[in-house]
């Protein structure tokens, strides 16, 4: 399946994807579809959602969703206020219409030894009338970048979403540079067909410009946020701080070429640190890895000589079609395969994006992509406390100065290189089914266990 730029680049609310963004569309999904009768709901979570998604507010997020509120469509400022409400009052209008006693301390069942077999991150909805009967039940699974598919649509083998006739159908990197020959075109111009396809011309630049705009906010909101991220782990908010320190020594560090990557790694601290704090973000694919693509747009936009606002749709639409690759041929959730499938993916779309922006060929930009992933194979998701905090906000920054050096790297050359990105992709995939579980998102691994959680 070829996935559109908007299946890759989703406004919603932090701090994850997989555990906030998903598990409250799904529960808004489960609320729409009950009536008047509905007397108690119940959510059982499995998996990797019942082991870490206390640090990743999933509860937090089924009040929301059962509320009647979807990501794209809260305020993080009213979603914090709608949930100390219900916890406060233990009663919620169920999506938005009447209300029914709520207790999330009894009525979210958190059952971390059990898996269900499609995906780690399972969840099970129950809807009850007022003498106990069952009224309806949905088991949806959380799949990674904020999608969520139901048992349903798991049995009759259909996609998630709908299915539009796109002109260039891809399927792999392969496909991708011989549609570029055959059409004599970019891979960014394949992916904005698709788009307009779907979207329409007027549509598609005007969701590409509010993607760009909601990066832009969440950098300049973490670089003004200061104090201690929530959830018990006492992590300060760095972003101010480096801030400040990079602009008062602005005129000396002309001198020092390498500062320009202070800069990158202050914009990727920043929107990692609004994520962990629940504010508005892009998954780009996923939350938990998402400051790697706004900064190095934002080194593209600052600090590329030739910069345009062309050149940043075409930054975008690249990335996303190489996203596309590694949603279909292995995972983007780091409950299925690891870091590799979120800070790694991540770092893979960024390369080639900026590779695509300066101008390179598609063969470079596979390239870039190829580099952007080889060397993140193998990193294991192992969050300290299960909040998205340690060592996901570093690992951005660094994730998102090791694309500027793929991509750097890939236009170095012709295009000519020895592992493809099919190849790697494919590594990647091997490599996420042979990582023991306790490196996927479960926080029962790693420096999870060997950092004090206090
Ligand atoms: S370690 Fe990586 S995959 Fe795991 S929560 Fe953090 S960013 Fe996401």
């Amino acid at each position: 399946m070829t996935h559109c730029v908007f299946d890759l680049f989703k406004i919603g609310v932090g701090p994850s994807s997989s555990h906030t963004m998903g598990p409250m569309s799904a529960a808004a999904q489960f609320a729409d579809g009950l009536d008047a009768r509905v007397h108690r709901v119940a959510v059982h979570l499995y998996g990797s959602l019942a082991l870490t998604g206390m640090g990743h507010a999933t509860d937090s997020a089924l009040i929301t969703g059962l509320s009647g509120w979807t990501p794209d469509r809260v305020d993080p400022d009213d979603a914090a206020a709608l949930v100390a409400a219900v916890r406060a009052e233990q009663r919620l209008r169920i999506a938005g219409r009447h209300p029914i006693a709520f207790d999330a301390a009894t009525d979210i069942h958190w059952h971390q030894r059990q898996r269900l077999s499609f995906h780690s991150n399972a969840m099970r909805f129950e809807a009850f009338d007022s003498d106990g009967g069952l009224l309806a039940e949905r088991i949806a699974y959380s799949i990674g970048g904020g999608a969520v598919v139901g048992e349903a649509e798991i049995a009759a083998n259909a996609p998630p979403g709908p299915l539009v006739d796109v002109p260039h159908r891809f399927g792999s990197g392969a496909d991708l540079l011989e549609l570029a020959h055959a059409h004599r075109c970019s891979i960014a111009s394949l992916a904005r067909a698709n788009a307009v396809a779907e979207h329409g011309e007027a549509d598609t630049h005007a969701r590409l410009d509010a993607i760009r705009a909601a990066m832009a906010a969440c950098i300049d909101r973490g670089v003004r946020s200061g104090g201690i991220l929530p959830g018990g782990l006492n992590v300060v908010r760095r972003a101010p701080r480096i801030h400040a320190k990079l602009i008062a020594r602005q005129e000396r560090a002309l001198a020092d070429p390498l500062s320009v990557l202070d800069w990158v790694n202050l914009w990727a601290l920043a929107v990692n640190e609004e994520n962990a704090a629940g504010g508005r973000v892009v998954t780009a694919p996923t939350n938990g890895a998402a400051g790697i693509i706004p900064a190095v747009l934002r080194y593209y936009e600052r600090f590329a000589p030739m910069a345009s606002d062309a050149g940043a749709e075409d930054f975008l639409l690249t990335a996303a079609a190489i996203g596309s690759l590694f949603k279909d041929n292995a995972s983007i959730s780091g409950a299925e395969v690891g870091c590799q499938g979120e800070v790694g993916v991540a770092c893979s779309m960024a390369a080639a994006g900026l590779a695509a922006a300066f101008g390179g060929t598609p063969e470079q930009i596979e390239n870039a992509a190829e580099i952007g992933m080889e060397h993140n194979l193998g990193l294991t998701c192992d969050p300290v406390g299960g909040l998205v905090q340690v060592p996901c906000i570093e690992r951005n920054a660094v994730g998102a100065v090791k694309a500027i050096e793929a991509a750097r790297l890939a236009l170095l050359g012709d295009g000519t290189h020895r592992v493809s990105l099919d190849q790697v992709i494919e590594t990647m995939r091997r490599t996420g089914l042979d990582m023991g579980e306790k490196y996927k998102e479960t926080s029962l691994g790693g420096l999870a266990v060997n950092v004090v959680a206090c």
